[in-house]
């Protein structure tokens, strides 16, 4: 069975003591199964990861650099999240690629880095309104994932999550409908079995991230290629992303 995964992805909110309050709520009211994962700033990593201790919720970072030490003024490497006993780190947010540029190529790099560095990539696919309006967003994702994480050896693409998030839906209160994410998961899981094998492709899980909230995740957790969500807005509130967390 796949594992069942619920990400928050905090972004550039929560000061150190609003965030503590709140990965202290989580860790205090969350009794469920699913592998729960915090995506926490830089500045808080430690933190999160020292609060977390003696439970199965984990961190994650929520970028890193795709290379490996250098001068490169304010960024943060593979090798240091794994210093910090950071088991998670987010890859190819949409927000990254287009306020920061980031290219298919240099995410490739960051996974490669992250995985010899023993994280695990959470790498993010999705596409924009244009995209999908032109009917394009089955090749643009084959695309994405083709030139950033099918380079990887089968041993390697079995470590990593996918997150698929419509750029129209993040952050807009748009949701894929059921039918949408559904369809969307399923030609990703198609792509893996193409490029690497069924069980391979049976065995990972894709995360749906765009708008989920409580009322509706479970419809859309409950379609057969949903593993999960990657949770923006709804994971600053501990209430509502326990509510989340226990939709499966
Ligand atoms: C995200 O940014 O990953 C996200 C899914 O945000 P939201 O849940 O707020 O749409």
């Amino acid at each position: 069975m796949r594992k069942h995964i619920v990400a928050g992805n905090w972004k550039m909110n929560n000061s150190i003591q609003e965030g503590l309050e709140l990965v202290k709520a989580i860790k205090a009211n969350y009794a469920g199964d699913n592998q729960l994962i915090i995506g926490a700033p830089f500045l808080h990593l430690s933190m999160v990861n020292e609060t977390l201790e003696g439970s199965s919720i984990a961190v994650a970072a929520q970028n890193c650099h795709h290379e490996e030490s250098g001068a490169f003024t304010g960024e943060i490497s593979t090798s240091m999240l794994a210093s910090a006993n950071i088991p998670y780190v987010i890859i190819g947010h949409s927000e990254r690629r287009e306020y920061n540029h980031e290219t298919n190529a240099q995410l490739a790099a960051k996974v490669d880095l992250a995985l010899k560095d023993k994280l695990i990539p959470i790498f993010c696919c999705g596409e924009s309104l244009e995209i999908r309006e032109k009917e394009q967003h089955f090749n643009w994702i084959t695309a994405q994932l083709k030139e950033s994480v099918f380079h990887l050896t089968a041993e390697n693409f079995a470590k990593i999550v996918i997150a698929y998030e419509p750029i129209w839906a993040i952050g807009t209160g748009v949701t894929a409908s059921v039918e949408q994410a559904q369809e969307i998961h399923a030609h990703i899981r198609k792509e893996i079995a193409r490029q690497y094998d069924t069980a391979i492709a049976d065995g990972i899980s894709i995360l749906y991230g765009g708008s989920c909230k409580p009322d509706n995740a479970q419809e859309l957790f409950a379609n057969a290629d949903v593993d999960g969500g990657l949770i923006g807005g709804a994971s600053l509130k501990a209430d509502e992303f326990i509510a989340i967390a226990n939709s499966f």
